[in-house]
């Protein structure tokens, strides 16, 4: 039972750290003129990571405000249709210190990639990272390698 804090609640899987099933805080919410009086973009709070995220929640048979006080710290999963929007902010990946700027601005992209769950465009990203910053160490370009050296798989 998710321990009462006054904001109405939701349980579902944070878009921030991955927590599945997770308590988080509805701490405003706004009518979402596209989905008509029963939709709303609420603004929770992950109890977990702390982290902001934003959730559509279509009213089942209200159109009264998810972050509405009548709630009263109770979850509203029972009352609202439920779909997570993507995070406001970047993800909680952060670029290791004293990293050169050039990489850090591609490791940024790339958790931002993530934070949107854009993984195939993540993982490129982070194997950017890579190649640049041991290009001085190996000397040789992924590229370079020749075709017939491909190793067969299966
Ligand atoms: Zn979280």
């Amino acid at each position: 039972m998710p321990q009462k804090s006054g904001h109405p609640t939701i349980v579902e899987t944070c878009p921030r750290c991955g927590t599945q099933e997770t308590t988080l805080d509805v701490r405003g919410a706004t009518n979402d003129p596209d989905a008509g009086s029963r939709g709303w973009v609420a603004f929770v709070v992950c109890r977990r990571c702390r982290r902001p995220s934003l959730f559509d929640m279509y009213g089942r048979q209200t159109n009264h405000s998810p972050a509405s006080p009548e709630w009263d710290g109770a979850d509203v999963n029972p009352v609202y249709n439920i779909t997570a929007t993507k995070p406001i902010t970047k993800s909680a990946a952060r670029c290791p210190e004293y990293v050169d700027d050039k990489i850090v601005r591609i490791f940024d992209e790339a958790a931002l990639a993530v934070a949107f769950s854009a993984f195939d465009a993540a993982g490129a990203m982070f194997r950017k990272t890579i190649d640049i910053s041991t290009r001085g160490i190996i000397g040789i370009e992924p590229q370079s390698v020749p075709q017939g050296a491909m190793l067969e798989f299966g």
